[in-house]
C-alpha cells in the first residue's frame, strides 16, 4: 500500500507553469560531476523547498548534446560546447515548485560565473562560462521541451511530500 505521505497530490496540476507544481529541468554538467559537486547542488535545491521529481545519470551523445543546445547551433562555441557536454556523464533532474523555473535560474547565477553573485551556484562553485557546471531551463517552453527530451513521462513522479504543508500555506 502507498503510505499516505507519498500518495499523489490531490491537485493534479503537475508541470503547469505559474502553479506550485511548476517544473524545471536542471542538469549538473560533466564538470560538476567530475568535481564532486552533485551533492552540493542537490542539497541547495532540496533546502530551498523545491521537490525532486526525476533524476538520472546519463552520458549524453554528441547528438543529444546538439539537440539539447539546438538554439545555440549558430554560435561559434557550439561545437566546443557540445563536445564538452558529451565528454562525461551528467546528472539530469526535474525539480518542482512555485516559480521553480525562474527561481532555479536565480539559484544558478548568470551564464558567466564572473558576474554571478556569491551565494549562487555559479557564483560559489565555478570560474568561467565554458565550465559553469550546471544547466537550468530559461522559461516554460524550454522547461517542457527539455524535460520531455531527457525523461519519459513514466520517469517523472507525481508523488506528494509530507513536508509540503511546511513549505506552502
Ligand atoms: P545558460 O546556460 O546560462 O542558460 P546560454 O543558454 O546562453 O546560458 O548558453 C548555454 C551554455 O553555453 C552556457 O551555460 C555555457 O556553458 C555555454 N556558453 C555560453 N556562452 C558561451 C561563450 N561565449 N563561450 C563559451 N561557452 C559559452
Amino acid at each position: 500500500a502507498t503510505p499516505a505521505a507519498c500518495a499523489p497530490a490531490k491537485l493534479p496540476a503537475h508541470g503547469v507553469p505559474g502553479t506550485k507544481y511548476e517544473r524545471t529541468f536542471i542538469a549538473v554538467k560533466p564538470d560538476g560531476v567530475q568535481r564532486g559537486l552533485v551533492g552540493n547542488i542537490i542539497a541547495r535545491f532540496e533546502a530551498k523547498g523545491y521537490k525532486l521529481v526525476a533524476l538520472k545519470m546519463v552520458w549524453p551523445t554528441k547528438e543529444m548534446a546538439s539537440k539539447h543546445y539546438a538554439d545555440l547551433s549558430s554560435k561559434p562555441f557550439f561545437n566546443g560546447l557540445t563536445d564538452f557536454f558529451s565528454s562525461g556523464p551528467i546528472v539530469a533532474m526535474v525539480w518542482e515548485g512555485d516559480n521553480a523555473i525562474l527561481g532555479g535560474r536565480k539559484m544558478l547565477g548568470t551564464t558567466n560565473p564572473r558576474d554571478s553573485e556569491p551565494g549562487s551556484i555559479r557564483g560559489d562553485l565555478c570560474v568561467i562560462t565554458g565550465r559553469n557546471i550546471i544547466h537550468g531551463s530559461d522559461g516554460p517552453d524550454s522547461a517542457e521541451h527539455e524535460i520531455n527530451m531527457w525523461f519519459k513521462p513514466s520517469e517523472v513522479n507525481d508523488h506528494a511530500l509530507a513536508e509540503a504543508a511546511w513549505v506552502y500555506e
